[in-house]
């Protein structure tokens, strides 16, 4: 179970695909410093084993009270990584700090192999200097890195390049983030279905001898052409079981994700922007577990179209946020899967 919590929308950069829509100052409504402590006082209620806290923005570092909220998950008996931004505010002391203060996992993006193709994508000279500075940093301190990586038709054809610069570094974990066109994504281009299905056949090779876990964000259907990979290799349904590549199927918007925005509403994920409850009114426990829609989220069989049918569905389920945002339907088919289910409603009707 994964909360992510934009703590803030105040950001000093100005990303082509800012998901918040992140501005220099703080939302006017943004949670209080007791707003967010009694938000993190409600996580526990989850019950053991205890979500894992993920900071995020905007900016986590723009929080005064950043440190304060984190050893109160801390104390909470909470794990907690942070995705700060790759701005002059990001240090090695500030790294060592994230460390003293038991953070257990730094998530930094580089959306490009060079300083042009990376800048020109965050909006800010100087951005990929910094974050390779930061990534140096994070290896010297031997704190958990995970790196993130914009997938669009603009990215891609970077994407090798990407991966063997980050092959200097020590990475515990490369995450292609496949485009959903909310926020400031819209500005660029999501890649079609079949390139996508191509490019994960790379992923899926890659993975085998990468020194890093590689793995997907916003593209569950990764899950199912990494099992059809597998099964064609003659492994069992065991093995697939026991791999490190099964590791967090299952795992969608709205099931084992929450997310919760600077002003506190509780969304199925931060690129499905259906509020459905505030942390301010509402326990975020109850919202997950008893809310119609997260209770359609975790059922697969509500679902429709592709996915309602697929036999992969309930470890892959598809990407409910591309969903929403192609159809205004958090449950119709993910597009970025052309996928045809042995009992495909398209083939039934045929029939
Ligand atoms: S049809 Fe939906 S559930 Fe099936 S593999 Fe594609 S995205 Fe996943």
């Amino acid at each position: 179970m994964n909360v992510y919590w934009e703590m803030t929308q105040a950001c000093g950069l100005a990303c082509r695909h800012c998901r918040a829509e992140a501005m220099p100052q703080p939302h006017p409504r943004e949670l209080s410093h007791e707003e967010s402590m009694a938000f993190l006082r409600q996580i526990p209620e989850f019950g053991q084993p205890l979500p894992q806290l993920i900071l995020t923005g905007g900016d986590p570092l723009r929080r005064p009270d950043l440190y304060e909220l984190i050893d109160e998950a801390g104390r909470l008996g909470i794990s907690t990584s942070i995705t700060p931004a790759a701005t002059s505010m990001l240090s090695r002391e500030v790294f060592a700090k994230l460390k003293e203060h038991g953070v257990e996992g730094i998530g930094l993006s580089l959306d490009g192999s060079t300083a042009d193709r990376h800048d020109s994508i965050r909006g800010v000279p100087g951005t990929y200097d910094r974050t390779l500075q930061a990534m140096r940093w994070a290896g010297e301190l031997e704190l958990p890195l995970q790196i993130n990586t914009l997938v669009s038709a603009e990215t891609a054809p970077d994407l090798p390049a990407v991966f063997e610069l980050l092959k200097q570094f020590r990475i515990a974990r490369w995450s292609l983030f496949f485009l959903i066109s909310v926020g400031r994504g819209k500005v660029l281009q999501p890649l079609p279905a079949a390139k996508a299905e191509e490019l994960m056949d790379w992923v899926y090779e890659l993975s085998k001898d990468a020194p890093f876990i590689v793995a997907t964000t916003e593209a569950p259907s990764y899950r199912r052409i990494a099992i059809q990979h597998m099964k064609s290799e003659g492994l069992t349904g065991e093995d697939i079981r026991r791999s490190p590549s099964a590791r967090g199927f299952g795992i969608r918007d709205g099931n084992g994700i929450v997310f919760v925005s600077s002003t506190g509403d509780i969304c199925p994920a931060g690129f499905l922007p259906q509020v459905t409850g505030n942390v301010r009114t509402d326990r975020l426990v109850e919202v997950y577990r008893s809310a119609p829609l997260f209770k359609q989220l975790h059922d697969p069989s509500t679902f429709h179209g592709n996915c309602g049918a697929c036999e992969y569905h309930t470890l892959c389920g598809g990407s409910r946020a591309r969903a929403y945002e192609a159809t205004g339907d958090a449950l119709a088919t993910d597009p970025l899967c052309d996928y045809e289910p042995r009992h495909s409603p398209s083939k039934e009707h045929a029939a």
